[in-house]
Protein backbone atom coordinates (compact mmCIF):
# COMPACT_ATOMS: atom_id res chain seq x y z
CA UNK A 1 0.00 0.00 0.00
CA UNK A 2 2.77 2.19 0.16
CA UNK A 3 3.89 1.82 -3.19
CA UNK A 4 0.39 2.11 -3.75
CA UNK A 5 0.36 5.74 -1.83
CA UNK A 6 3.38 6.61 -3.70
CA UNK A 7 1.46 6.79 -6.98
CA UNK A 8 -1.19 8.41 -5.83
CA UNK A 9 1.29 11.63 -4.64
CA UNK A 10 2.74 11.15 -7.98
CA UNK A 11 -0.84 11.95 -9.36
CA UNK A 12 -1.23 14.98 -7.30
CA UNK A 13 1.84 16.21 -8.54
CA UNK A 14 0.29 15.58 -11.71
CA UNK A 15 -2.77 17.73 -10.71
CA UNK A 16 -4.90 14.06 -10.62
CA UNK A 17 -7.09 13.32 -7.94
CA UNK A 18 -4.66 11.28 -6.07
CA UNK A 19 -5.40 7.72 -6.63
CA UNK A 20 -3.16 5.08 -6.98
CA UNK A 21 -3.12 1.25 -7.17
CA UNK A 22 -0.09 -1.52 -7.61
CA UNK A 23 -0.54 -5.44 -8.80
CA UNK A 24 1.40 -8.16 -6.76
CA UNK A 25 2.08 -11.08 -7.88
CA UNK A 26 4.68 -14.03 -5.76
CA UNK A 27 5.05 -10.64 -3.43
CA UNK A 28 6.51 -8.84 -6.18
CA UNK A 29 5.10 -5.57 -7.17
CA UNK A 30 4.23 -6.51 -11.42
CA UNK A 31 2.39 -3.07 -12.22
CA UNK A 32 1.80 0.43 -10.62
CA UNK A 33 -0.94 2.98 -11.67
CA UNK A 34 -2.21 6.11 -10.97
CA UNK A 35 -5.39 8.05 -12.01
CA UNK A 36 -4.82 9.70 -15.77
CA UNK A 37 -7.83 11.15 -15.97
CA UNK A 38 -6.72 14.39 -16.61
CA UNK A 39 -4.01 13.84 -18.70
CA UNK A 40 -5.90 11.25 -21.14
CA UNK A 41 -9.69 12.94 -21.03
CA UNK A 42 -10.83 9.53 -20.29
CA UNK A 43 -13.25 9.25 -17.75
CA UNK A 44 -12.14 5.52 -17.47
CA UNK A 45 -8.78 6.37 -16.51
CA UNK A 46 -8.63 5.01 -12.93
CA UNK A 47 -5.87 3.51 -11.38
CA UNK A 48 -7.13 0.59 -10.78
CA UNK A 49 -8.20 0.16 -14.53
CA UNK A 50 -4.80 1.64 -15.30
CA UNK A 51 -2.78 -0.99 -13.25
CA UNK A 52 -4.84 -3.97 -14.36
CA UNK A 53 -4.14 -3.40 -17.84
CA UNK A 54 -0.96 -2.91 -17.34
CA UNK A 55 -0.67 -6.32 -15.37
CA UNK A 56 -2.36 -7.86 -17.62
CA UNK A 57 -0.15 -7.17 -20.89
CA UNK A 58 2.64 -7.88 -18.56
CA UNK A 59 1.67 -11.28 -17.89
CA UNK A 60 -0.01 -12.10 -21.22
CA UNK A 61 -2.90 -13.16 -19.95
CA UNK A 62 -6.54 -10.90 -19.23
CA UNK A 63 -7.20 -13.45 -16.09
CA UNK A 64 -5.07 -12.29 -12.58
CA UNK A 65 -5.76 -15.22 -10.77
CA UNK A 66 -2.59 -15.33 -8.68
CA UNK A 67 -2.78 -11.67 -7.98
CA UNK A 68 -3.26 -9.19 -5.55
CA UNK A 69 -4.87 -5.54 -6.18
CA UNK A 70 -3.87 -2.52 -3.47
CA UNK A 71 -5.45 0.61 -4.08
CA UNK A 72 -5.62 3.79 -2.20
CA UNK A 73 -9.26 4.23 -2.35
CA UNK A 74 -12.18 2.37 -2.55
CA UNK A 75 -12.94 1.33 -6.09
CA UNK A 76 -16.29 2.49 -7.77
CA UNK A 77 -18.55 0.35 -9.79
CA UNK A 78 -16.77 0.13 -13.21
CA UNK A 79 -13.08 -0.52 -11.15
CA UNK A 80 -14.84 -3.28 -9.06
CA UNK A 81 -16.52 -4.84 -12.19
CA UNK A 82 -13.23 -4.68 -14.14
CA UNK A 83 -11.95 -6.55 -10.79
CA UNK A 84 -14.43 -9.18 -10.92
CA UNK A 85 -14.18 -9.48 -14.68
CA UNK A 86 -9.89 -9.98 -14.30
CA UNK A 87 -10.67 -12.69 -12.06
CA UNK A 88 -8.60 -10.74 -9.11
CA UNK A 89 -8.87 -12.95 -6.09
CA UNK A 90 -7.71 -10.13 -3.43
CA UNK A 91 -8.21 -6.56 -3.51
CA UNK A 92 -6.72 -4.25 -0.44
CA UNK A 93 -7.86 0.21 -0.67
CA UNK A 94 -6.96 2.32 1.93
CA UNK A 95 -9.68 5.03 2.14
CA UNK A 96 -13.57 4.18 2.08
CA UNK A 97 -15.53 6.11 -0.81
CA UNK A 98 -19.02 6.70 0.78
CA UNK A 99 -20.25 8.81 -2.29
CA UNK A 100 -19.17 5.92 -4.89
CA UNK A 101 -17.64 2.99 -3.18
CA UNK A 102 -19.00 -0.34 -4.75
CA UNK A 103 -16.81 -2.72 -2.22
CA UNK A 104 -18.77 -2.17 0.40
CA UNK A 105 -20.26 2.22 1.05
CA UNK A 106 -22.66 2.32 -1.91
CA UNK A 107 -22.80 -0.65 -3.75
CA UNK A 108 -20.99 -4.30 -2.89
CA UNK A 109 -20.35 -5.64 -6.47
CA UNK A 110 -17.73 -7.88 -4.83
CA UNK A 111 -20.41 -9.48 -2.63
CA UNK A 112 -23.08 -9.76 -5.54
CA UNK A 113 -24.14 -13.18 -5.29
CA UNK A 114 -25.40 -13.37 -8.87
CA UNK A 115 -21.71 -12.81 -10.05
CA UNK A 116 -19.67 -15.93 -10.84
CA UNK A 117 -16.31 -13.95 -9.10
CA UNK A 118 -16.44 -12.53 -5.49
CA UNK A 119 -13.08 -11.31 -4.58
CA UNK A 120 -11.93 -11.31 -1.28
CA UNK A 121 -12.08 -7.60 -0.27
CA UNK A 122 -10.75 -5.69 2.74
CA UNK A 123 -10.44 -1.88 3.53
CA UNK A 124 -8.88 0.47 5.93
CA UNK A 125 -5.25 -0.33 5.29
CA UNK A 126 -3.27 2.92 5.69
CA UNK A 127 -6.64 4.57 5.61
CA UNK A 128 -5.99 8.19 7.11
CA UNK A 129 -2.89 8.82 4.89
CA UNK A 130 -4.98 8.18 1.50
CA UNK A 131 -7.53 10.24 2.70
CA UNK A 132 -5.84 13.39 3.92
CA UNK A 133 -3.91 13.42 0.16
CA UNK A 134 -7.74 13.60 -1.47
CA UNK A 135 -8.50 16.12 1.13
CA UNK A 136 -5.60 17.94 0.64
CA UNK A 137 -5.86 18.20 -3.74
CA UNK A 138 -9.78 18.67 -3.31
CA UNK A 139 -9.60 21.66 -0.61
CA UNK A 140 -6.16 23.16 -2.69
CA UNK A 141 -8.42 22.69 -5.78
CA UNK A 142 -11.08 24.22 -4.41
CA UNK A 143 -9.19 27.43 -3.64
CA UNK A 144 -7.79 27.29 -7.56
CA UNK A 145 -11.66 26.71 -8.22
CA UNK A 146 -10.92 24.31 -10.53
CA UNK A 147 -12.72 21.44 -9.67
CA UNK A 148 -15.68 22.98 -7.56
CA UNK A 149 -18.32 20.35 -7.87
CA UNK A 150 -15.77 16.54 -7.80
CA UNK A 151 -14.45 18.66 -4.18
CA UNK A 152 -17.25 18.74 -2.45
CA UNK A 153 -18.52 15.25 -2.98
CA UNK A 154 -15.33 13.15 -2.62
CA UNK A 155 -13.76 15.33 -0.32
CA UNK A 156 -16.67 14.87 2.03
CA UNK A 157 -16.88 11.45 1.26
CA UNK A 158 -13.57 9.99 2.27
CA UNK A 159 -13.18 8.72 5.70
CA UNK A 160 -10.02 9.73 7.32
CA UNK A 161 -11.19 8.69 10.17
CA UNK A 162 -10.92 4.47 9.33
CA UNK A 163 -7.96 3.16 11.23
CA UNK A 164 -4.52 2.30 9.31
CA UNK A 165 -3.37 -0.53 11.03
CA UNK A 166 -1.17 -3.00 8.62
CA UNK A 167 1.70 -3.50 6.97
CA UNK A 168 2.78 -2.13 3.70
CA UNK A 169 3.70 -3.56 0.63
ZN1 LIG B 1 -12.89 3.55 -10.43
Amino acid sequence: MRQALRQARRAFVLGEAPVGAVIVRDGKIIARGRNEREAKQDPCAHAEIVVIRRAARKLGSWRLTDCALYVTLEPCAMCAGAIVLARLPRVVYAAADPKSGACGSVLNIPAEKKLNHHPAVSGGLLAAEAGQLLQDFFRAAREKKVYPRPAASLNSGVNSEQASTAQSV
